[in-house]
């Protein structure tokens, strides 16, 4: 586990100003071009904004070229085993609720080995914001084919063409009982990027983020045609969803949704065309960790939020 020890001084009185620079890590050692690189500007933008306390916030991470994430940010961060990323920030957060915590991890890590983990982390609405970062194959493995590749991409695995049509990581999520915040956006739109991460942050709840990411040395024309051509994206618009003004400006292919219809937005996740926005938010949904300090109330208090909770779904 790093430990963000250079920045601290325990024990002073907390008047810090945190700039942006203050939460680079080590030297990213990520491609040229990699779309990471655009991502982890972006965590250390919002980490300035947010001013979060680099000894509150930790940075929890499986396996991948993406899971080097902790490394580079200047927090406390976990470079966990493969797939495994979403159970250990989850006992980060119940054994130490007052941290900021935030998760990132790959396609492959994500949707492959780590999918249980992912369906059971949604349903539990943990208070944490979660960053995939989807490339379409597993990079640090040399171009394997990972669920989200897209059918017939010549990969190292599949060398005549993916077999099976990709996973949607945005319609799996929305299909998860008690999924509360899916959003989606991409690298190579870093005001967009910004506004969404934000928006993740501010999130009560389980924050899902797919961020669509370039892999310029095995995937590089995946996302070709996006990144040319504005009109390619279509990007969801509504007040209460991400607003963005410098997006706006650039892609005039907005679709109106309310991030409060679940069954509109699982249909806006379906199909080819590139959505980028807040697809969906509900912040009454159950958290886990409240439900779980029932057990170090009274009996009497124990009772009356069953009761509550009974009353809740009645009808
Ligand atoms: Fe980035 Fe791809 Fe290089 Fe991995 S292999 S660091 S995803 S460009």
């Amino acid at each position: 586990m790093s430990s963000p020890c250079s920045l601290l001084e325990c024990g002073s009185t907390d008047d810090r100003h945190f700039e942006m620079d203050d939460y680079a890590g080590k030297i990213a050692r990520w491609c040229p071009g990699c779309g990471d690189h655009a991502i982890l500007a972006a965590v250390h933008r919002l980490l300035a904004i947010e001013q979060l306390k680099p000894e509150k916030t930790v940075f929890v991470s499986g396996i991948g070229c993406s899971s080097r994430f902790p490394h580079y940010v200047e927090t406390y961060g976990f470079h966990g085993i493969h797939g495994r990323a979403l159970p250990i920030a989850t006992g980060v957060k119940l054994a130490r609720p007052d941290l900021d915590v935030f998760v990132t991890m790959g396609d492959g890590d994500c949707t492959s080995i780590g999918a249980g983990h992912w369906i059971h982390a949604i349903r539990y609405n943990i208070d944490m914001t979660v960053l995939l970062l989807d490339n379409n194959i597993y990079g640090l493995t040399k171009k394997q084919t990972s669920p989200t590749t897209p059918q017939g991409f010549k990969t190292n695995t599949q060398t005549k063409g993916s077999f099976l049509p990709p996973l949607n990581p945005l319609q799996t999520t929305l299909g998860v009982t008690n999924a509360s915040f899916v959003a989606q956006t991409a690298d190579w739109m870093p005001s967009h990027l910004a506004a969404t991460l934000q928006a993740a942050k501010a999130h009560k709840g389980f924050s899902f983020v797919r961020i669509l990411q370039r892999c310029p040395v095995f995937t590089p024309d995946i996302f070709a045609a996006a990144i040319k051509d504005p009109q390619v994206t279509d990007v969801l618009s509504h007040p209460d969803g991400i607003q963005d003004a410098n997006t706006d400006k650039i892609y005039k292919s907005q679709v109106f949704h309310n991030p409060g219809d679940i069954h509109e937005a699982r249909r806006l996740a379906e199909g080819d065309r590139v959505r980028v926005g807040l697809f969906f938010r509900d912040e009454s949904f159950p958290r886990y960790e409240e439900l779980r300090q029932v057990t170090k109330r009274t009996p009497e208090e124990k009772m009356a939020f069953i009761n509550a909770e009974l009353d809740r779904h009645a009808v």
